[in-house]
């Protein structure tokens, strides 16, 4: 991460770079010591990556239980798959000059009864999204991953995963609430069904997601 290059004018306060905004967060333990409900069932961990020369947001749920063991994202197989359809490695992906990644949760929230991901915290959002996105002006396309950050970052209100998807090039021209946003699902083989039943995905938004990847990275 670079220092924020912003020119300061008299009598403003200063802007805290992104790197400073960075250590806030990775310092921050709302959820274990003032939850909204039940405190997080492990020791916070936040993962996310930003700078000041990002022009380039992954937006996803939050991390799985192998990226808060390993403090990495998307260090799985859904995000070898995400990769691919951005047409970028890891050696991209995991630079934060490059790439940004806020998810809506930073941390791993735990499991459901099923043994499914529990949705990422809301205290997350509330105390913290605005300010990261308000910390990175540069950015010029965040990829909205799953509902909940489409539902933060598309302005207009929240539609089936499915609608929202099909209406990419809508959704990308209208703009958003911090920048343009490309609608896109979860890349999990959960999402293999939907893949098969929805082919203009792969056939229509991924080469114009690579295109807008390629262009900004
Ligand atoms: S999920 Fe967000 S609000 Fe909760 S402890 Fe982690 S960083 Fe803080």
């Amino acid at each position: 991460m670079r220092g924020q290059t912003a020119q300061q004018r008299p009598g403003e306060v200063p802007q805290e770079s992104p790197e400073a905004l960075y250590r806030r967060v990775r310092a921050c333990r709302i959820c274990r010591d003032s939850p909204a409900g039940r405190p997080l069932p492990i020791e916070p961990n936040p993962i996310l990556a930003i700078s000041s020369t990002a022009r380039l947001v992954v937006a996803g749920q939050a991390p799985g239980n192998l990226a808060d063991k390993t403090t990495k994202p998307f260090n799985d197989p859904s995000g070898v798959r995400l990769r691919d359809w951005m047409g970028i490695g890891p050696e991209v992906f995991y630079d934060p000059t490059k790439l940004a990644i806020v998810p809506m949760g930073f941390c791993f929230p735990g499991y459901d009864a099923k043994g499914g991901d529990l949705p990422p915290r809301k205290e997350c959002r509330a105390a913290w999204h605005d300010e990261v996105m308000r910390a990175m002006p540069q950015v010029e396309l965040i990829l909205a991953i799953g509902l909940y950050a489409q539902a933060f970052h598309i302005e207009g209100g929240r539609r089936s995963l499915t609608e929202t998807v099909a209406d990419w090039r809508a959704i990308l021209q209208r703009g958003g609430r911090y920048a343009p946003v490309l609608p896109l699902p979860h890349p999990s083989w959960r999402n293999n069904a939907w893949l098969k039943r929805h082919p203009f995905f792969e056939a229509e938004l991924v080469p114009a997601l690579r295109q807008r990847v390629a262009a900004l990275v």
